[in-house]
């Protein structure tokens, strides 16, 4: 579905992805790990277009779409999920998800309304949409609560609710369950698994809790020091040398 070929990103003399190439494949569920500071989020930001590469290709199911903008990728089907923005957070939950169809979230929130304009008479389908994410998510009760009363897991459930306001393809998530309790990493993994199973939506998921990484990610693959270090089920790569030396080094 997606592949990355000898992709470079540096920041000034800094080789912050130094080389990677990978393959994801579809309908998987790709987990990335590797120590802080491996390059891991500037590969999915480059990969997404949130940053140009300094080389190196992309490629999705064949076509070139290296350094594409999101919002570009977005209706190809290519999505990345963003923390709740600043100025959404007075918004309730379900007009969060509302104004995902009029384009990538994380734009600016004049586009939003020009876009809230242009959609409202589809309102209705759209609201009836965002109920269905909702309850897919178990989180339907809290449809009318402003995104700033959400707890940190609730927030991450509503981020991933926002890729299913569209058709989605692929979803890249980026320490999905950072500061998020048991229970509801839990609800996260099992919607990530039904959005895969039910909707063939293919993942690449960064995190770091490996309970998480092994209980729905195959296969792994492990970065360091901006390049792909190793790649196999999460017991092959616990059990690779240049993994453990890797994790060892931080
Ligand atoms: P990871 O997500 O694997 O922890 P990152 O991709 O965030 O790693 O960072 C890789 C390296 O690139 C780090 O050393 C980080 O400090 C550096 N880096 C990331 N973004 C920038 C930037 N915008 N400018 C300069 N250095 C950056
Ligand atoms: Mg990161």
């Amino acid at each position: 579905m997606i592949e990355v070929h000898d992709l470079h990103k540096h920041f000034g003399g800094f080789h912050a992805v130094d080389g990677a190439s990978l393959r994801i494949a579809p309908g998987s569920i790709t987990g990335l790990i590797g120590p802080n500071g491996a390059g891991k989020s500037t590969l999915f930001n480059v990969i997404a277009g949130v940053l140009p590469p300094t080389s190196g290709r992309v490629t999705m199911a064949g076509e070139d779409i290296t350094g594409l903008p999101p919002h570009a990728l977005f209706h190809k089907g290519l999505l990345r999920t963003f923390q709740i923005a600043h100025e959404f957070h007075s918004m309730t939950v379900l007009e969060n998800l509302m104004m995902v169809p009029g384009g990538q979230a994380g734009e600016s929130l004049w586009t939003t309304w020009v876009a809230r304009g242009r959609i409202r008479r589809e309102e209705a389908e759209i609201a009836a949409r965002a109920h269905e994410v909702l309850e897919f998510l178990t989180i339907d009760h809290l449809a009318d609560e402003k995104a700033a009363n959400l707890s940190g897991g609730q927030k991450k459930l509503l981020e991933l609710g926002r890729t299913m306001m569209v058709d989605a393809k692929i979803v890249f998530l980026d320490e999905v369950g950072a500061g998020v309790n048991r229970t509801l990493l839990n609800t996260i993994a099992d919607a990530i698994q039904r959005l895969n199973a039910e909707r063939g939506y293919t993942f690449v998921v960064i995190e770091h809790d490996m309970d998480f990484i092994g209980r729905i990610c195959d296969p792994v693959i492990c970065m360091a020091e901006g390049k792909v270090l190793a790649e196999g089920t999460l017991d092959e790569i616990k059990a690779d040398e240049r993994v453990i030396e890797a994790y060892l080094g931080t």
